[in-house]
């Protein structure tokens, strides 16, 4: 099996880390009108009022924005601001560490939070309730307890798998939000400032290709863009037009849905051996040799939000667009009596 193209997958890469892309203020990030619109509320009132802002739970799939959103926070609000990761707290004692070095109402970040060791979940609860730790020093009958109080801080949580939060660490952010994928039209602006930062000149129809074939996403759309610079650069003039965006996009396997080999081979599989599904995600992962995670984080949310799936209780279908796209017919429906099988059409 090919491994999927890395350009096209939304988990972060390290070529990514170009600050020049990443939007500063909140004015500066395009799209998410109705999270932008709150957050300058509430980062407003925490600004008037001396506080630290609630904390905040930014969830939805990779590279929408989440970690960028949090950044913009911190800077709005005019404090520092601290990243660290659920998997990278392995002890009680490392969250300590960063908790105790935070200064007043800074922002703390907390990338794949639904990763966190339950201990260290333990520790946060208070920490985020009453701005206080219970640290338990020495071991056995020596062991005792010492509370530390901390500076009021705001803690950002990041996840992409809301449903794998626990329901005490979900009930403790005042600020739950989801950012949803992005319209062509937001891609589209997103494109044109980007190709600017980069000095890279991209006329109107090559930005919105680039922007069409995103599949929601700008990290994707970030990444697509260099790669079709690097066409442009070597194999063109160095201009970005539809033409030679397009040329460029559907080298590197990116079809006109935007989808890439991936999601292809997802859907294929689903149309070649089971008719079209039910199918179970097990199954479906056994199959693709990908774990169950992958699928549900990276290749399905986009899927379903482009009605390309549908998640049943009984497993996973595909549906009638994915049939057209992969240029196949989709099977009748097995005829139940007359009455029955009109559910069906349509
Ligand atoms: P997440 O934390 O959700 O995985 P990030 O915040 O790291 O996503 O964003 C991924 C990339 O997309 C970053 O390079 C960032 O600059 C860019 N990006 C995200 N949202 C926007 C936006 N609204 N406008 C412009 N660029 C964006």
């Amino acid at each position: 099996m090919t491994e999927p193209d890395p350009t096209l997958r939304p988990e972060p890469r390290p070529e990514d880390a170009d600050r020049a892309l990443r939007p500063q203020l909140l004015s500066d990030f395009i799209g998410q009108a109705e999270a932008r619109a709150n957050l300058r509320v509430f980062i407003e009132s925490a600004k008037q009022r001396g506080e630290a802002m609630d904390h905040a739970l930014f969830h939805g799939p990779p590279g929408l924005g989440k970690t960028t959103l949090a950044q913009i926070m911190a800077r709005e609000l005019g404090v520092n601001f601290r990243m660290t990761s659920g998997p990278v707290l392995a002890k009680a004692g490392d969250l300590a560490a960063i908790l105790t070095n935070l200064e007043r109402n800074d922002v703390l970040f907390i990338d794949e939070i639904h990763r966190l060791n339950p201990v260290v979940e333990e520790v946060l609860y208070p920490a985020l309730e009453d701005f206080e730790l219970d640290l338990v020093i020495g071991e056995g009958p020596a062991a005792r307890t010492v509370r530390i109080e901390l500076q009021p801080f705001t803690l950002v949580g990041a996840t992409t798998r809301l449903g794998l939060l626990t329901t005490p660490l979900r009930d403790r952010f005042g600020i739950p939000t989801r950012l949803q994928f992005y319209s062509v039209e937001e891609l589209h602006q997103i494109v044109t400032k980007n190709a600017i930062k980069l000095g890279a000149p991209a006329d109107d129809e090559g930005a919105r290709e680039i922007a069409k074939r995103a599949r929601g996403t700008p990290r994707i759309a970030g990444r697509l863009l260099r790669r079709v610079l690097d066409f442009a650069v070597v194999e063109g003039d160095g201009k970005i037009t539809r033409e030679l965006a397009d040329n460029a996009l559907t080298r590197l396997g990116v079809d006109h849905l935007g989808l890439d080999g991936a999601d292809r081979r997802y859907m294929q599989l689903m149309a070649d051996h089971y008719g079209g599904g039910p199918v179970g995600i097990e199954t479906l992962a056994a199959a693709l040799s990908e774990s169950r995670d992958a699928l549900e984080e990276v290749i399905e949310p986009y899927l379903l939000q482009q009605g390309l799936i549908q998640r049943t209780p009984r497993g996973r279908m595909l549906g009638q667009k994915a049939w057209r796209h992969l240029g196949l017919e989709a099977p009748r429906p097995p005829e139940k009596g007359a009455g029955q099988s009109e559910l069906f059409d349509g």
